[in-house]
């Protein structure tokens, strides 16, 4: 059987989908479900009524985030509407419990209206201890984003933008590095302007990297002061415009970095060669890259280091590094938002983690091939458990230090909770 019919089978076994709901309290007697519901429930409702905050200590609002789409840029399939980006939703809950111990709903919204969408998102507040859209398509998803960020005290986080954005910035800082590049003097060439490659450009100037270094293209070649003039969606890259235009071949030529968010097989080993000395390369279309690690790799005789979305090659950029850790400790603190103070402490989490050695279990875990900081090992795994601890400590730190954290934490008896 293919993956297809593989996928559908893990699907459709009953009991369909992935999730289900469990009790985490005693129902066994009469007296445990007038606890539970009516009349005992009464005194939480009422504990929470006088103070909000105890939601906190009452409900399960503080370990449940709410996974919200539109279904309007599902994975590659496009706008495939909100029903169909259900097993999507379910399985990004399935990665939450996982990895973190997160609980979510996953909620599909057939709205495509983004003023309508992000109403009825903000209505949501009471339920959760925090938002994750998506696969909303842009520019939507910024106007969207922004909004819930004003109206809710709770994190709102646009996985697809800022996910990318903090996994391939770690690789960035270790790139760099090893590369012996100064990230205040990289020019790096985007191909793609859209959630992803705008979210991702703007991080990478949060890490120190100079906008006028950036050149981005979509598919009509280099973004241009004049396009963006005359076009609202590219008002969002207006910091990155160039004076003059020309196609991703003129973008390419000299760049320290490349990074690819669009779509496969539009980068040539010629483009590559014309990249200034030893090259970063971080083509992440999904599923096919811009270019592959081979051809990329064959291109040169210096270092090329090299990174995908794909699990099959070194260097995987996997979201999945980032949002349940990333939540995990914002909702240990209780934060009000993930503010950027948050997503570099990630971002700089990760760098760190893969410069450490690495457990044999992790290394037995991707097939005893060697993992050790360099051109092929530049960001940590999916599966090494370190990951939790080190990444959901640096966030929870970060919330506190900027001010945004309800609650105060000890933060090495938090890391050692995590670590347990
Ligand atoms: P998006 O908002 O639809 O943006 C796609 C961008 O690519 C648009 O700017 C589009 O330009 C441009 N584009 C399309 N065809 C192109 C071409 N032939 N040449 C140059 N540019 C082209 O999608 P997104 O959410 O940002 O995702 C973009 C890609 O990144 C997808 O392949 C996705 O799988 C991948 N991605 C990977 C990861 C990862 O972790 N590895 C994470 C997020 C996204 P126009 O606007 O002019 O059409
Ligand atoms: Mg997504």
């Amino acid at each position: 059987m293919g993956l297809e019919e593989d996928a559908l089978e893990y699907h459709r076994t009953d009991p369909p989908g992935k999730l289900e709901i469990s009790t985490t309290k005693p129902t066994n007697t009469q007296r445990d479900l007038s606890l539970a519901y009516s009349p005992g429930v009464a005194a939480p409702c009422s504990e929470i009524a006088d103070d909000p905050e105890a939601a906190y200590t009452y409900t399960t609002k503080g370990n449940m985030v709410g996974v919200v789409s539109n279904g309007t840029a599902v994975l590659g399939l496009g706008d495939i509407g909100a029903q169909a980006s259900k097993p999507v939703m379910e399985g990004k809950g399935v990665l939450f419990k996982r990895f973190a111990d997160i609980d979510v709903f996953d909620i599909e919204l057939d709205e495509d209206d983004p003023a309508a969408f992000a109403e009825s998102v903000a209505r949501m507040e009471p339920t959760f201890g925090g938002i994750n859209l998506e696969d909303i398509s842009g520019p939507e998803c910024f106007e969207i984003e922004s909004y819930l960020r004003e109206q809710m005290d709770i994190p709102v986080f646009h996985d697809d933008q800022h996910g990318t954005a903090i996994i391939s910035g770690a690789a960035l800082l270790n790139a760099c590095e090893i590369a012996d590049k100064s990230i205040s003097d990289l020019n790096i060439t985007f191909s793609g302007a859209g959630a992803a490659a705008t979210a991702t450009a703007e991080f990478y100037v949060s890490l120190g990297v100079a906008p006028e270094n950036i050149t981005m293209c979509d598919i009509d070649g280099i973004i241009t002061e004049d396009r963006v003039a005359n076009d609202d969606p590219h008002s969002y890259v207006e910091p990155f415009a160039e004076p003059a235009g020309g196609d991703l071949a003129d973008a390419i030529a000299g760049a320290d970095v490349f990074v690819g968010l669009s779509v496969g097989g539009i980068v040539s080993p010629e483009m590559v060669q014309s990249m200034a000395e030893d090259p970063i390369i971080f083509a992440m279309a999904n599923p096919e890259p811009e270019i592959g690690y081979e051809a990329a790799k064959q291109a040169r005789d210096d270092t090329v280091i090299m990174a995908t979305g794909r699990s099959d090659y070194p260097n995987q950029v996997n979201n999945v590094l980032g949002f349940p850790f990333i939540f995990r400790g914002a909702l240990d603190v209780r934060a009000t938002e993930i503010n950027q103070e948050m997503k570099v402490a990630a971002a700089e989490a990760l760098a760190n983690l893969a410069k450490q050695d690495v457990p044999d279990a992790v290394v037995k875990a991707y097939g005893d091939q060697p993992l050790q900081f360099g051109p092929e090992y530049i960001i940590p795994k999916p599966l090494d458990p370190r990951v939790l601890f080190e990444v959901s400590g640096a966030v929870a730190e970060a919330a506190m230090e900027s001010g945004v954290a309800r609650d105060d934490l000890d933060l090495d008896t938090y890391r050692e909770e995590l670590e347990a």
